[in-house]
């Protein structure tokens, strides 16, 4: 058998992750950190109904990233720094179908929610293959949208839903601060693809989401016009039918103190004004957080 070359990315690190690392840190092997109903994901993805014994998301945290955001909300899972001190356990695509099950028929969850996939894609498709069959919800690929197309590709009717952010429309800024270079060109393509693949999103029972594409944007204070642009081309590209996640839910966590220009939550001011500007734009469908889930509770608590 050749040696894997990871390309999964666009860091394209060529490394045989059985034998070194890349910028990602990952072995060729799932590492999952955590796992558990989400109930605050969007209403169409979690479901909102008042009883949250039952349903929500059934979301499967991967261990890593290969982005390295300052203000990461995950970033015990998510940051090498953090996850590596911990012991990391293995799991096996047997047991990786196992955990889905928990989530469906004993958790009642309405999906499956691939958080962080990025690094794992080669894997999960490999999974998704044997398994999707068998797993009667739809598939959510929940990722930083730092990929590559041939990657997005490879999983063309594997995933039902993508749910990817775009998180700047400068390129600086996404080096900034998430370390990543040529994010819009890369997130950009990769959204298309997507869009290609699953469209605009459609629900089924309960208003349930069962296929499409949700793009999330989260405002950053300070940077309501590179917002103003990632709203700009997301109309642009798929016109108001587009179903855009606009999150408020920014709060100031791990390195962003180093960055005094997002070391607080956004104000009012910026949110009404991102928000007059979404709907200015005329999108019929999209949803836009209320300011006050700028609040730690509302991220899965890791341990
Ligand atoms: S998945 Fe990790 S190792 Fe592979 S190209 Fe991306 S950063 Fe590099």
């Amino acid at each position: 058998m050749p040696d894997f070359s990871c390309t999964i990315c666009p860091f394209n690190c060529k490394c045989d992750r059985e034998k070194t690392f890349g910028v990602c840190g990952l072995p060729n092997k799932f590492l999952v950190s955590h796992v558990q109903p989400h109930f605050y994901e969007e209403p169409m993805i979690s479901g909102c109904g008042e009883d949250q014994t039952k349903g929500g998301s059934g979301g499967i945290f991967f261990t890593g990233c290969n982005g390295r955001c300052v203000f990461c909300q995950n970033y015990l899972i998510s940051q090498r720094e953090f996850w590596e001190k911990k012991t990391q356990k293995e799991s096996s695509e047997k047991e990786l179908f196992e955990i889905c099950l928990d989530l469906i028929e004993n958790k009642k969850c309405h999906n499956i929610n691939f958080v962080t996939p990025t690094p794992y894609s080669h894997l999960l498709r490999e999974f998704l293959i044997k398994y999707k069959d068998k797993i009667k919800v739809p598939i959510i690929w929940n990722s930083n949208g730092y990929e590559r197309v041939e990657t997005i590709k490879s999983l063309k009717g594997l995933v039902d839903v993508y749910l990817p952010d775009i998180k700047y429309f400068s390129n600086d800024l996404a080096i900034k601060f998430s370390k990543i270079p040529d994010y819009f060109n890369f997130a950009s393509e990769a959204i298309k693809e997507m869009h290609s693949q699953v469209g605009f999103p459609r629900s089924g029972s309960g208003g349930m989401i069962e296929k499409g594409l949700i793009i999330r944007h989260l405002v950053l204070p300070e940077n309501i016009e590179d917002s103003k642009k990632v709203l700009n081309w997301i109309k642009n590209t798929f016109n108001k039918k587009a179903h855009v996640s606009l999150m408020a839910q920014y709060y100031p966590v791990y390195k962003s103190k180093d960055f005094p220009e997002i070391n607080r939550p956004l104000t009012k001011k910026e949110y009404a004004n991102i928000s007059d500007y979404f709907i200015s734009l005329g999108f019929e469908d999209g949803l836009i957080q209320d300011l006050e889930s700028s609040d730690q509770k509302y991220t899965p608590g890791f341990k």
